[in-house]
């Protein structure tokens, strides 16, 4: 057992506790790994607010890291201690339909068909003041070690520079995937963004990569201008300097609305705004940011009869 500091998250809408935490060695087909860096996604703000579906408290949150594997589990083959790797948050059980489909990143391990606050065999590796944490998409990387199974971690390069390639596990990935993978983004084509933080940013450089030759990044936050231009935006929009919606906005700068529109926030108005944006004929959409759990949007059905796509990604497909 190993005692190592965590942030843990005791309830919904209490702030996240740095405490000294016991991490149990690795069960059979699991990897331990000591953490060396990790993000902070938006998606782990929305967790400690409690809007995040079949989370358990408490929590060490934290699905954006990199570290070197410690141990290693009976039977645990394609990693050894000394590897540098990055735990998934989305696991590659590599045995499920979805995991079979080449076109599919997605894997019915996942949280959206099971629970994943405790590992697979229904056990928890840490414990504070007596207490049993829960996991958090199997890889709570707000800790100095976590466990997680071996079908949860991809091994890297020795050379990565780990607070770096951190943002492979969760922002970046994501980001950069849904314009590549999911909205599938051609050359020389027209694409808004709206949201640019950490996720955003990684859709504009997908877009930039793609070759599209017109990327607007919309964000009410204008210091976010800055490096949404150095990292490829050709213009950058805040909707709080124009009287009219944001989508009749960008449908008067570009004709007849955007190739591809990416919401990266998480609202439902954004979201609704980001579909109208593109155009009715061959636009496609892509639904990136995580509404509160159990929200409903509701649309004009003529924003997508008309031909527009709405799409949503995991982790950047
Ligand atoms: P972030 O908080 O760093 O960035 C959000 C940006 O949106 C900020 O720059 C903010 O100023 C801007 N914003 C807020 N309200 C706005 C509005 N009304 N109009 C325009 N801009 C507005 O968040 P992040 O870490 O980049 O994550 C973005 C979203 O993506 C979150 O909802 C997160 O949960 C989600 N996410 C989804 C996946 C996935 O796999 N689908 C993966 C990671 C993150
Ligand atoms: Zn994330």
């Amino acid at each position: 057992v190993i005692t190592c500091r965590a942030a843990v998250a005791w309830a919904p809408g209490k702030p996240l506790s740095i405490e000294e935490v016991e991490v149990a060695p690795p069960k059979a087909g699991e990897v331990r790994i000591k953490i060396v860096a990790t993000g902070i996604c938006h998606s782990d703000e929305h967790i400690l607010k409690g809007s995040i579906p079949n989370v358990e408290f408490p929590v060490i949150p934290g699905h954006e890291g990199a570290g070197i594997v410690e141990s290693i589990g009976e039977g645990v083959t394609s990693v050894k201690p000394g590897d540098k790797v990055i735990p998934l948050c989305v696991p590659q059980c590599g045995e499920c339909s979805y995991c079979l489909n080449p076109e599919s990143n997605f894997c019915q391990k996942s949280h959206m068909f099971e629970p994943q606050n405790l590992l697979p065999d229904k056990t928890s590796r840490f414990t504070c003041k007596g207490k049993q944490i829960h996991h958090f998409l199997w890889v709570s990387t707000f800790a100095e070690y976590t466990v997680v199974p071996e079908y949860s971690v991809a091994k890297i390069d020795a050379a990565a520079p780990l607070e770096k390639v951190c943002l492979f596990g969760c922002g970046f990935s994501t980001g950069y995937g849904a314009a590549i993978n999911t909205a599938k983004v051609k050359p020389g084509s027209t694409c808004a963004v709206f949201g640019l933080g950490g996720v955003g940013l990684s859709v504009v450089m997908g877009c930039k990569a793609a070759g599209a030759s017109r990327i607007i990044a919309v964000d009410i936050n204008k210091d976010k201008f800055a490096k949404a231009k150095e990292l490829g935006a050709t213009d950058c929009i805040n909707p709080r300097d124009f009287k009219k919606p944001i989508q009749e906005v960008l449908t008067e700068m570009t004709g007849q609305g955007v190739d591809y529109s990416f919401e990266v926030i998480g609202l439902a108005e954004t979201m609704i705004a980001a579909l109208a944006s593109c155009n009715m004929s061959t636009g496609i959409c892509v639904m990136i940011g995580v509404l509160n759990s159990g929200s409903e949007i509701s649309i004009d059905p003529m924003l997508v009869l008309t031909g527009r796509t709405w799409k949503g990604t995991m982790l950047g497909g």
